[in-house]
């Protein structure tokens, strides 16, 4: 591409995917002489932070979305469309869908995300569901809210206890608040409200493969998230990778744990953004892009969020984190900016680190800014702050506030719906 001849009344500008990096970027671009059409396989914007909440019954689904073509209303110089991207025809600058249309553009801005990984066991997914959409979140907690139906009417205390046993597979930020909350969930939320089971009893199991829950977190938060989970009943099982997942539960360190519902928090893979486009990738298949995100040899695509790799500091990557999906879809905002102004060398992104966060439950939390290390309460408060601060409008924002104040107040939990019961799931166990 011919950088600095932009031609300024037409360039369009075709962004991929209205996560938290599309999405930033679109909103720079507001106002300039582009046109900006955003594709997304989803109607809605999604605040994945929170989405383990909608998993443990804490928030509804429309508390942590929003219409993407009602976010974008107002920008008159962008294009909404629904649609699933299949590939890219780089030669003829075209985005193809997997219905066979497509789209042209100028510059492409390819911010698909990620989604979980297996390590090679795909076929462990009907068994443990990640948590990526809305979809797995209420999948998630169908399966939780159904294990203890099922506990109620069995009659074999082996099997009930079985049912009332829960896995949660990886200890990272999201496997940690998973498994805090299920524990609230439990020793909380539910009790009293069933006659043949004590939901005080459920197991809570959350196993890491490395030595340390929060590995990202300096040791001392890693210690304090550890003991603040074994505190709310979790069993931490640490040093051993699960090795088996099945409909009836999971084998670790050559031990089978029954369960009856098991969650997986364990890894992510980028989209397959990389295989449209031919272009170098790491395991993860995250492109590696330039100092500047775009694509090696193709100035007019750039990759950005959990989509892309980028180094920080010469030896680390960038984290796949909310943050830095945002910062770097305001940069390439800014670089197009720059072009249109025919600037035409490249301009390196800088990331800025602001600190990892993670909950357990509704009073703890472990906050490493790295100048600074809080947890307990007063960490919770920060964290809760910091959510709500994020999330979009000022109706979601009263919403999840209200949503908290009451869990917090009652320990009760409003968005306990099973919905969409398949035939694998019935109460009965059978298929
Ligand atoms: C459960 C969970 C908890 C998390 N907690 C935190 C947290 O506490 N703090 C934090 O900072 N980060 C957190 N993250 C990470 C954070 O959400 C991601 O780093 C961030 O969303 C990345 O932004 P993105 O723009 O790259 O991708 P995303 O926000 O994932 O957006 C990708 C978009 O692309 C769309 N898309 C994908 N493929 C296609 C296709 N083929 N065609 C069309 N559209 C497509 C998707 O529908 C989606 O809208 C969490 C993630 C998860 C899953």
């Amino acid at each position: 591409m011919k950088i600095g001849t932009m031609d300024q009344a037409t360039h369009r500008v075709v962004i991929v995917g209205a996560g938290f990096g599309g999405l930033e970027c679109t909103r720079a671009l507001s106002g300039l002489p582009v046109t900006v059409t955003v594709v997304d396989q989803r109607n809605h914007h999604l605040f994945q932070p929170l989405l383990y909440q909608v998993a443990t019954t804490s928030l509804a689904t429309s508390e942590i979305a929003w219409p993407i073509r009602h976010l974008l209303r107002k920008r008159k110089n962008t294009t909404t469309l629904l649609g699933t991207v299949t590939g890219i025809d780089v030669e003829n600058r075209r985005v193809l869908f997997d219905d066979g249309g497509s789209v042209g553009y100028d510059t492409l801005v390819l911010a698909t995300g990620a989604r979980h990984a297996y390590f090679g066991h795909d076929e462990w997914e009907p068994f443990a569901p990640g948590l990526k959409t809305l979809e797995d979140a209420t999948t998630i907690r169908r399966r939780i809210l159904l294990a203890f139906e099922r506990a109620e009417r069995e009659s074999d205390p082996e099997k009930q206890r079985a049912l009332m046993t829960f896995v949660v597979i990886g200890g990272g930020p999201t496997g940690v608040e998973l498994a805090g909350t299920i524990a609230e969930l439990a020793r909380d939320t539910l009790v009293g409200e069933f006659r043949n089971i004590d939901t005080r009893t459920t197991r809570v199991v959350l196993i890491e493969a490395g030595p340390r829950i929060l590995a990202g977190f300096k040791p001392e938060l890693s210690a304090y998230a550890k003991q603040a989970l074994e505190k709310l009943g979790v069993t931490v099982e640490l040093g051993n990778s699960v090795t088996e997942c099945a409909a009836d539960g999971v084998v670790f360190g050559g031990k089978h744990l029954a369960a009856g519902a098991i969650i997986w928090a364990a890894g992510v893979a980028a989209s397959p953004a990389a295989e449209w486009l031919h272009a170098k990738a790491d395991k993860a298949g995250r492109i590696l892009v330039e100092p500047d995100l775009t694509m090696p040899g193709h100035p007019e695509i750039f990759a950005i969020g959990d989509t892309a790799l980028v180094r920080w500091e010469g030896d680390r990557n960038v984290p796949g984190i909310a943050p830095a999906a945002k910062q770097q879809g305001k940069h390439v905002a800014e670089t197009i900016k720059a072009r249109l102004a025919g600037e035409s060398s490249p301009r390196p992104f800088k990331y800025r680190h602001a600190g990892d966060l993670a909950t357990i439950g509704k009073r703890a939390a472990a906050i490493d800014f790295g100048w600074m290390k809080l947890k307990g309460r007063l960490a919770w408060w920060i964290w809760g702050i910091a959510h709500i601060y994020f999330l979009i409008g000022l109706r979601n924002r009263i919403a999840v506030m209200l949503s908290w104040l009451w869990i917090y107040v009652s320990g009760q939990r409003s968005a306990r719906l099973i919905t969409q019961i398949d035939r694998h799931e019935d109460l009965t166990g059978a298929g």
